[in-house]
């Protein structure tokens, strides 16, 4: 579970321009790509096309061989969970904000989210803080917190296929490396993680794929990218 693959994929917002012009990838199951490319290169696009908020022009999209146009949302959104850049937290508890989705989840299913994406200690010795309201008066949270509890509310779903949409490109370079390392030893070998970000320098990714203007330019890892500079 958790194949992508973009066959000869073209796509354009309107009539007058392609944003994504014949795109061929494939990732297997339970590995990590990075998307990397300047603004605008198209690595959101990509996203949305895969839980299919839009329909490729030409080509197809295929989510462990079928094609997206044939898998009703629902299913796709079971199997898809996406990490946007800046995470919009409910004004409610922090256990609240992780189950959200999963309201059935147990407390022991919520401290082992928040221990995989490696919340702060605060919360993790403080388990009273999981009942602390989020917001104006209550717990007063970093955005590498936020982020955090955005991951731990996208694993505790389980989804096949993560999407990170800069979803750390905000923060510094320390706390973004610790986010994307306790995400990775979750998402090893179980789920999908495709990453979009302007720098490949701070992914651990089996594969990177190098976008400019809607092309994939180049495509390896860090080290054959590297020996190519
Ligand atoms: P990236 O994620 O790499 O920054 P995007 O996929 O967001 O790039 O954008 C690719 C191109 O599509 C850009 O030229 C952008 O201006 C354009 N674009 C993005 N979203 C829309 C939209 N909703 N309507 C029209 N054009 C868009
Ligand atoms: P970041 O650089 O990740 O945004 P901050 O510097 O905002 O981090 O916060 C660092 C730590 O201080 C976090 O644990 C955060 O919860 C805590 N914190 C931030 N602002 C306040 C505040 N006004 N009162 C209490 N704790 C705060």
């Amino acid at each position: 579970r958790g194949a992508v693959e973009f066959r000869n994929v073209s796509f354009g917002y309107g009539p007058e321009r392609l944003v994504l012009k014949c795109v061929n990838f494939k990732i297997a199951p339970g590995t990590t790509v990075a998307l990397v490319g300047p603004s605008g290169a198209g690595k959101s696009t990509i996203m949305r096309l895969l839980f299919r908020f839009y329909d490729v022009n030409e080509g197809a999209v295929l989510v462990d061989g079928q094609d997206v146009r044939t898998v009703t949302q629902a299913s796709l959104r079971a199997n898809i969970g996406v990490v946007p850049q800046d995470t919009v937290l409910f004004n409610n508890t922090v256990r609240y904000n992780i189950q959200y989705g999963r309201l059935e989840a147990s407390t022991a299913d919520v401290i082992s989210a928040a221990k995989n994406a490696d919340i702060h200690d605060r919360i993790l010795t403080f388990p009273d803080a999981y009942d602390t309201q989020v917001g104006e008066r209550g717990l007063r949270l970093s955005g590498g917190e936020k982020q955090r509890i955005a991951i731990a509310r996208t694993i505790l779903k389980d989804p096949a296929i993560v999407l990170l949409d800069e979803a750390t490109s905000a923060l510094d370079t320390h706390t973004e490396r610790n986010i994307q390392a306790a995400l990775g030893k979750v998402c090893v070998n179980r789920t999908t993680l495709i990453i979009a970000h302007r720098l490949s320098t701070i992914i651990h990714a089996d594969e990177i794929l190098v976008l400019k203007e809607g092309e994939i330019v180049e495509r390896g890892n860090h080290e054959t990218l590297l020996r190519q500079e």
